[in-house]
């Protein structure tokens, strides 16, 4: 069973109906599951800073 919360490090936010599947890991969103490679906001409407926490 994967966690049901978001793979990305800095991530809490608990996986929904959009959750990504990558590497045999779940993530919340697209830019999670992409590791914010691009600077992608968290889709979360929670105020999640992860992406945020990814670049320092
Ligand atoms: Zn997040
Ligand atoms: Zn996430
Ligand atoms: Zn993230």
């Amino acid at each position: 069973m994967p966690d049901p919360t978001c793979a990305c490090p800095h991530c809490n936010c608990v996986l929904g109906q959009d959750a990504v599947q990558k590497d045999g890991k779940g993530y919340c969103c697209q830019g999670c599951a992409d590791q914010h490679a691009h600077g992608e906001p968290c889709a979360s409407a929670t105020g999640c800073e992860c992406a945020k926490s990814a670049h320092g």
